[in-house]
């Protein structure tokens, strides 16, 4: 029965293999739900489930500083809104197209639902490349960009937010090009903004500090902290570099991370201050990071060589696979936190399970970052600014309660210690209910 549901998702979304992968993994969980349950099959709730409420797709057409212009593409599926209005970040980078951004959606709904706040799922984003784009090129497409799209959001409507390529710099942009066509100071239509705007205290940390709650919450169920643990890290962005920051915090030794041309080790410790320099500042390469820091560079090679305990992948899609996997359990990792969405192939988790890797999936590790979202949507509906503490203090309960609803749905199902199984079915019993509430719409 979900073999033929499968197929017929495979045939109404051809060629979109992130998205098939992403459907496929809810799906296989579902099997003990369903076998409860046959009466959602009968519903088509699933193939509800699969099908966005809304695809857009619009062009950009923006000017570079010579004055020639350009032509992309942009994106905005607003795939689920029974728990609330559409909520998730927006992807600028020259991979970007439909399928990725449908995954992207479709794993949004089940992580904003295991939030516990009201938000529903979606996901936007260009096929534009921000690399090497001056401060005055990255503006006039922004400006572009929110022209088009203004029209569908809203506060009450679908809040997008940052993702890859798109941080506090892009989201100012594109906040006073709305403001500008709505005349509405409406700060709940966008998250991640400055905090002198808007914007909530710990966003910019809350997917990588979430993250390393959600990874220790799974250590604490064997017994063990990250006291001590050395951790790998793939990308060297926003949730790369606070999840080292957090981990280093909690007593671990963050040693290496990557970008797309490499990656960098460091046995005493990554200097967090200087790849901020380099990454969010000056927003330059990581060879550039080793050069000052004197740290050993590896161009092109793959960052899950580096022997550690916990592996943390922070950078995009399918960027570790079953060799990845194979070599990371040989050099004796017992934990993978997901910062990423969807960074570990489907064979790549196979090899981590079978090994009894502690695996923490990303709709589940990384939902810190849209969590505190919502809060500074909290914030922004009742024209308040919390502190840094508070607002941290809220989001480690959130990923504590997230990391508890996975672990005991887990079991529930007879799936004891599988996060992915537990995140899923959590995620699509908290959505079915509310769409079965609403009726067929
Ligand atoms: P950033 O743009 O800040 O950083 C992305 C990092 O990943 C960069 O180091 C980049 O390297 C690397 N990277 C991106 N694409 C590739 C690629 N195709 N191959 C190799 N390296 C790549 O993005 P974020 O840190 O915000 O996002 C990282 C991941 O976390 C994404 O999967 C995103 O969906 C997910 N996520 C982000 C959230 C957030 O709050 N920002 C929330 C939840 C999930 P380079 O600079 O060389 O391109």
């Amino acid at each position: 029965m979900i073999e033929k549901l499968y197929d017929r998702i495979l045939h109404r979304n051809p060629g979109e293999r992130e998205f098939h992968q992403a459907v496929w993994e809810v799906l296989e969980s579902l099997g003990p739900v369903f076998a409860r349950r046959p009466e959602l099959l009968d519903e088509s709730l699933v193939e509800r489930l699969c099908e966005p409420e809304r695809q857009i797709i619009f062009r950009v057409p923006w000017s570079d500083d010579s004055g020639r212009t350009h032509v992309n593409r942009g994106f905005r599926v607003e795939f689920n809104s029974a728990l609330g209005p559409y909520k998730g970040g927006l992807r600028f980078h020259p991979s970007v197209n439909l399928g990725i951004i449908k995954f992207l959606g479709f794993e949004q709904t089940f992580k904003n639902a295991l939030t516990g706040m009201p938000i529903g799922g979606g996901k936007g984003g260009s096929d534009f490349d921000p690399k090497g784009r001056s401060d005055a090129e990255i503006m006039r497409f922004c400006q572009s960009f929110m022209t088009e799209l203004y029209r569908h959001l809203g506060e009450y409507t679908d809040i997008p937010a940052g993702d890859i390529g798109v941080g506090s710099r892009e989201i100012g942009y594109l906040f006073g090009q709305y403001r500008r066509i709505t005349n509405r100071w409406e700060a709940g239509v966008l998250t991640g903004k400055g905090v002198l705007w808007g914007g909530s205290q710990a966003r910019a940390e809350a997917t990588g500090y979430g993250l390393v709650v959600f990874t220790a919450e799974m250590l604490k169920t064997r017994g063990e902290d990250l006291d001590g643990k050395r951790v790998v890290v793939s990308g060297s962005g926003n949730v790369a570099i606070y999840a080292m920051e957090k981990a280093r915090q909690l007593g671990a030794t963050p040693i290496a991370c990557s970008d797309s041309s490499g990656y960098v080790v460091e046995e005493k410790g990554i200097d967090l201050d200087l790849l901020k320099q380099v990454k969010l500042t000056e927003r330059a390469r990581l060879s550039e990071y080793a050069e000052r820091s004197g740290a050993r560079f590896v161009s092109g090679g793959r960052v899950w060589e580096v022997p550690c305990e916990v592996a943390l992948p922070c950078a995009t899609q399918n960027e570790l696979d079953e060799d990845d996997a194979v070599r990371l359990v040989r050099n004796g990792v017992q934990a993978v936190g997901e910062g990423a969405n969807m960074p570990t192939t489907p064979s790549g988790i196979k090899v981590l399970r079978d090994a009894d890797v502690l695996f923490g999936p990303g709709k589940a590790a990384n939902a810190g970052g849209v969590a505190t979202s919502a809060l500074e949507m909290q914030q922004n509906a009742s024209r308040d600014s919390w502190s840094f503490e508070h607002t941290e203090a809220r989001l480690t309960e959130i990923m504590q309660h997230i990391h508890g609803l996975c672990h005991t749905t887990a079991e529930r199902y007879g799936r004891p210690g599988d996060y992915v199984a537990g995140a899923n079915i959590a995620g699509f019993e908290l959505v079915e209910e509310a769409m079965v509430a609403q009726g067929l719409i």
